[in-house]
Formats: C-alpha cells, sequence, structure tokens
C-alpha cells in the first residue's frame, strides 16, 4: 500500500497510475538510477570485451559521467587483464603443441 504523491489517494503498490488524479506512480528518479545502473553495467561489458573502447570512454567521461566513466574504466581493466592472461595461456598451448609434436 501506498500513496499517490500528487493527490494523497491510496493506491495499490503494482498500480502504474494514479487511478484519482492519472500521475504515474514509477518514480521517475528511481527509473533514471536503475536506467543508469544498466547503462553503467553494459559500458563495463563493452570495456571488458574492447579495452581501448573502454579506455577511451573512462578518459572523456572522467568529469561528465564519472559513474559510466568508473564502469567502462573497470571493464576495460578486467578485460585487458584477462585479455594478457588469455594471451599467455595461447601461447603456453601453443609452445607445448609444438613441443609435444616432435
Ligand atoms: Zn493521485
Amino acid at each position: 500500500m501506498g500513496f499517490c504523491p500528487n493527490c494523497g489517494t491510496q493506491v495499490r503498490e503494482d498500480q502504474d497510475v494514479c487511478l484519482s488524479c492519472g500521475k504515474s506512480l514509477k518514480s521517475s528518479s528511481v527509473k533514471k538510477v536503475a536506467q543508469e545502473e544498466g547503462s553503467t553495467f553494459g559500458f563495463a561489458v563493452l570495456g571488458f570485451f574492447i579495452p581501448i573502447v573502454g579506455l577511451i570512454l573512462f578518459l572523456i567521461w572522467k568529469d561528465e559521467r564519472p559513474r559510466a566513466s568508473a564502469s567502462a574504466g573497470k571493464g576495460a581493466l578486467v578485460g585487458f587483464v584477462l585479455g594478457i592472461v588469455s594471451y599467455i595461456i595461447f601461447i603456453a598451448i601453443l609452445a607445448s603443441a609444438g613441443f609435444y609434436a616432435y
């Protein structure tokens, strides 16, 4: 149970709009936060798969969008480290495969 922030009529939590005044009951601020989190996670994934793009986004968004920037930067860092690790593993597999071939 809740109350409409606009007119104070009692409303159910599953209602999208107030039946009395028609105002949307989904808080726009809550929605914005959720969207921001979703989008920053997307940037983390982007940075993870393409670390150079994550690094660029991290640098250009440092002041303007600190949260998106941090996500992109973290994703880029993780992607970069994993890239190096998988490269080393790849080389190790190649080396051992070459070794066993002889
Ligand atoms: Zn209302």
